[in-house]
């Protein structure tokens, strides 16, 4: 975002990157800590502290980017942080709760409770219109299918685990492995806000099924789940050539979705040999065209319309092949390498939107991205913050309120955007803002005017 007003450069002196990430937070989800309050409470006995305080302190600990458990105790044992942590939570708070209290909490609770708060976020976001640019064909969401793991163990962890034999490359010898899963349904609401619409853990029901949960099982629950919450978005889905299926497709015509997949040749064999054939042939018509200069590494793309009707397969497959020369290095030398890409979809092919097209499906990418930010970036998804099977699900929920906090603060704060803040460095900032440095009467004042204005444009 460009150019920043005097009272904007006098708002970046005087506040700091935890007030700006809560003014954020409380403009779009200004109800958010009532919302976690009034989530059914699974605790018995009577608590010291609010379901918005223990829900709100594990985001916070995310936001900040601190790994484990313990270490966000030692750092949030701090007067400030008590009192910026009621503040987010809603009430008055006196003690900080120990990272036992709140996995004792976290293991019992309802994941799919904490799952509808997010579906009711990600509303909110797309109702605000401020997105809309960043729609295919200014009309359909870009929403990317693909899974993760996210927990892995040497020996079984519970009955729910996921099993693979592999070679042990200590050993030498094949031994099993097991595991946890997730499978992400990521909206693209803007370049850089790519966040989770939903997650379906797959996992097995119990240590003695016949055959094991996998993702394209998982995508018939997740896919029905989003078709559920959002009955009337328009979407196209993007996904790699492992859902390159007739169901797949079926599933996604059924819930009046698009679909750009990745083709490989042994993905779907015929549908892929037929669509080559047409290629070498160079059949005339306007079903088939070859478009030089697309996209932006002005390539080649070429593409056969109906290729299905010639395969007799049973959903419409649009084939679109785009390839472009580029050069790397290799041996000391600088080399010319082609790049291919091949899609099929339900989308009509025209020379028109041959380049919009090419730029929607390549970014499907954007998932990997997001993959790896919360893996290697700020939250390391990876690492066991409970033990306790449903635990895990619920840390893994509470990475994806805060990854969509983050990315929302960097994507519309004029004042994080003008310290020019990484994402790291800025969860090192609002870290040492929220634990040593309680908000000022005047910050509050700030947060409350500012988020209740309506003064988001569209993101720069
Ligand atoms: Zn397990």
């Amino acid at each position: 975002m460009n150019g920043t007003t005097k009272a904007e450069r006098r708002d970046a002196r005087i506040f700091d990157e935890f007030a700006e990430v809560t003014k954020v937070l409380m403009h779009f989800f200004p109800g958010l800590a009532e919302k976690l309050n009034s989530m059914d409470d699974p605790r018995r006995s009577s608590c010291d502290y609010t379901q918005a305080v223990l829900i709100m302190m594990v985001i916070m600990k995310n936001v900040c980017s601190i790994v484990s458990m313990r270490q966000m105790n030692e750092a949030f044992n701090e007067k400030s942080a008590i009192i910026n942590l009621g503040f987010l939570a809603g009430c008055s708070l006196e003690e900080m709760p120990d990272w036992q209290t709140a996995n004792n909490y976290l293991m019992q609770l309802d994941g799919s409770q904490l799952q509808s708060i997010l579906t009711d976020m990600i509303s909110t976001l797309i109702r605000c219109k401020t997105f809309n640019l960043y729609r295919f064909e200014n009309k359909y969401w870009r929403v990317i299918i693909d899974g993760t793991g996210y927990a892995y163990f040497k020996e079984r962890h519970c009955e729910h685990d996921l099993v693979v034999k592999r070679k042990d490359p200590e050993t030498g010898k094949e031994r099993l492995y097991f595991y946890h899963k997730v499978l992400e349904a990521k909206i693209i609401l803007a370049p850089d806000v790519v966040i989770s619409l939903g997650t379906e853990f797959i996992e097995n029901e119990s240590a003695d099924v016949s055959k094991q949960d996998c993702e394209q099982r998982a995508a018939q629950r997740l896919l029905a789940r989003i078709k559920g919450n959002h009955p009337r978005l328009p979407i196209v889905i993007l996904a790699d050539s492992l859902y390159a299926t007739m169901p797949f497709m079926e599933l996604c015509r059924k819930s009046g979705w698009h679909y750009i997949i990745n083709l490989k040749s042994g993905s779907q064999k015929n549908l892929y040999e037929d669509f080559s054939l047409l290629l070498e042939k160079g059949i005339e018509g306007e079903d088939y065209v070859k478009v030089m200069k697309a996209a932006k590494e002005n390539g080649t793309a070429y593409y056969v319309n109906n290729v299905h009707l010639i395969t007799e397969k049973p959903e419409v497959c649009n084939i679109l092949k785009y390839e472009y020369l580029y050069k790397e290095e290799e041996d000391g030398k600088i080399v010319e390498k082609t790049k291919k890409f091949v899609w099929v979809s339900d989308i009509e092919l025209t020379v028109k939107n041959v380049s919009s097209f090419i730029r929607t499906a390549r970014s499907r990418w954007d998932i990997e991205e997001s993959f790896r930010r919360q893996k290697k970036g700020n939250f390391r998804i990876e690492h066991l913050c409970s033990k306790d099977p449903n635990g895990m699900k619920i840390h893994y929920i509470l990475t994806q309120f805060a990854d969509l906090i983050m990315q929302l603060a960097q994507a519309f704060s004029k004042i994080i955007a003008f310290c020019g803040q990484s994402i790291s460095g800025l969860a090192a900032k609002i870290k040492g803002h929220f634990t040593l440095k309680s908000l000022t009467e005047e910050a509050i004042e700030y947060i409350q005017a500012k988020s209740a204005l309506h003064y988001y444009g569209a993101i720069e």
